[in-house]
């Protein structure tokens, strides 16, 4: 059993519809790389952003999950139960002076340019804003931030030029999820951060509010993204099918294949058990080193 204290991943969907087949590649992979590294794995429900929500998409990830054969340690945690944590986290930046509120509108900052993070926030709003509606920005320097990243190596950032200060809490009054998947990470002690490649450009504001928060910074590995032939990256907006339930071998086979992992075509019609006896027993992260993404058919 993994110790308490040892090492923790985790699976932290957002509940905007029920898992495909690109989410079911993070939720493999890093479930691998906890349990080969015999180390702790949560299931956390990040539902603290109600417009991006689909009904029932909560519940039903977390059944198919379990259908698939994932055993998360603990309960499912629920990221809105954790609002007063990040709103405590949140005052603590605000009253260390490295957040600021901004009146800025998406309008305002049409026309700003754009960097590799996004588009990059001038600091109109850093000497002060008594706009009646406002976002709080964490304030960025110009310093190096570095990380190694377990599958596209290293990575260094700098966020003043490259985005700029950036949001922590919405003008809408939601914590922004880099704050909240920060703040959570650090609560539930996470220490491997195994996740789709097209959160790698959050990373860096991850580790700046580490930084600023004092808490640890996780070791972090981004898996390529599952693509369709055309090219066009699997997603509710591209049309990727919900998992079936009845079809967790074959489906987590082909995760394994996606993830380079070369199961035999047998095991699709063996139990889930069985693929996952095969799957942690022939892990080999090295595969991945370098691949941004994976071609599928999702069907
Ligand atoms: N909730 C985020 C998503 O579904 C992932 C968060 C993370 O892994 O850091 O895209």
């Amino acid at each position: 059993m993994p110790q308490p204290g040892g090492d923790t991943g985790r699976f932290a969907p957002s509940p905007t519809g029920p898992l495909h087949f690109g989410s079911l590649l993070a939720a493999v992979a890093s479930y691998l790389d906890a349990r080969s590294a015999g180390a702790r794995w949560l299931l956390r429900i990040e539902d603290i952003d109600p417009p991006r929500e689909m009904a029932g998409a909560a519940e039903s990830i977390v059944r198919t999950l379990d259908a698939y054969g994932f055993e998360w340690d603990g309960s499912v945690a629920w990221q809105h139960e954790s609002d007063a944590a990040h709103r405590t986290a949140l005052d603590v930046l605000i009253e260390a002076g490295h957040a600021y509120r901004c009146g800025c509108s998406r309008k305002d900052l049409a026309g700003q340019p754009s960097g590799p993070l996004g588009t990059i926030y001038p600091g109109t709003c850093r000497g002060g804003s008594t706009a009646p509606e406002f976002a709080y920005r964490v304030r960025t320097d110009a310093s190096a931030i570095r990380f190694d990243d377990l599958f596209q190596g290293i990575r260094e950032h700098r966020l003043e030029p490259e985005s700029g200060d950036f949001v922590v809490r919405r003008r809408d009054g939601l914590i922004a999820y880099q704050l909240a998947v920060v703040v959570d990470d650090e609560l539930a002690n996470v220490t491997r951060v195994v996740r789709g490649i097209d959160l790698i450009d959050s990373t860096p504001r991850q580790i700046w509010l580490q930084r600023l928060l004092g808490y640890r910074t996780p070791a972090y590995a981004h898996i390529p993204v599952a693509v369709h032939p055309d090219g066009d990256k699997l997603s509710k907006l591209t049309g990727a099918r919900a998992l079936a339930i009845g079809d967790a071998s074959r489906n987590l086979v082909r995760a394994l294949t996606a993830l380079r992992q070369s199961p035999p075509h047998e095991l699709e019609s063996a139990s889930v058990g069985t693929v996952w006896s095969w799957a942690l027993e022939h892990w080999q992260p090295d595969t991945l080193a370098g691949m941004t993404e994976v071609r599928v058919t999702d069907d």
